[in-house]
């Protein structure tokens, strides 16, 4: 079996587990996926789902992040960890947004990633998710996944996307992702993957890593 043909059968078979994977992040604006994003760096989504609860209740546009006081937005989102730079890279991208794109987030990779603290992932999972353009997020579960199947052989997120790009057909990339995620949090866990039960596991180079791991 060909690699274009392993990868059809891992996309299909993804699909049919996962038909409604969708971000975890819960959002009802590209500002807060932009802000919850940023939030997730090193943190949980369920942790930052939990402090945007009532973080977007009192900060409701980016006028009200880019005015807010340094010191009290930290302590609204320290649950989230790292959040001195966190508050200062969500206020300065707020800055951002209402100074040099009239107060609207940029819909191109090009300039979301001139946002300060947004990187890649957070970039293509905006475009994706908010405005429906195809993008490949890397996230740390999609990064050990497309490692541990043979999707990809490098460690640099920036280089998986390319692979993964390649590889996968350019309407699925934002769906492909979030699959990814939910395969690495139900079954192919850091720790503990479970290729036992995988239904992935005849495409997956590392079929055996459950009993390596062990
Ligand atoms: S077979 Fe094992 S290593 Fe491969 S995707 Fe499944 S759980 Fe992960």
């Amino acid at each position: 079996m060909n690699m274009n043909e392993r990868v059809m059968n891992i996309i299909d078979a993804l699909e049919r587990l996962y038909p409604d994977a969708k971000c975890s992040l819960e959002y009802k604006s590209a500002l807060e996926l932009l802000v919850a994003t940023q939030l997730a760096a090193q943190c949980t989504d369920a942790r930052v789902n939990i402090v945007t609860q009532s973080l977007y209740k009192k900060y409701k546009t980016a006028e009200d992040f880019a005015n807010a006081d340094s010191k009290e937005l930290e302590e609204d989102i320290k649950p989230t960890g790292f959040y001195h730079n966190k508050a200062k890279n969500i206020k300065n991208c707020c800055k951002m947004i209402i100074d040099e794109f009239n107060g609207q987030i940029p819909n191109s990779l090009e300039d979301l990633l001139k946002l300060p603290g947004v990187g890649r992932k957070t970039a293509n999972l905006v475009l994706g998710d908010i405005f429906g353009v195809p993008g490949v997020v890397v996230d740390t579960h999609a990064k050990r996944l497309a490692n541990r199947i043979g999707l990809s052989s490098s460690t640099d997120p920036a280089k998986i996307e390319l692979d993964l790009m390649k590889l996968i057909p350019k309407e699925k990339w934002s769906s492909f992702c979030h699959r990814l995620v939910y395969h690495g949090r139900a079954v192919c866990k850091a720790r503990k993957p479970e290729c036992h039960k995988c239904e992935i596991r005849k495409w997956c180079e590392r079929r055996n890593l459950e009993i390596n791991v062990e």
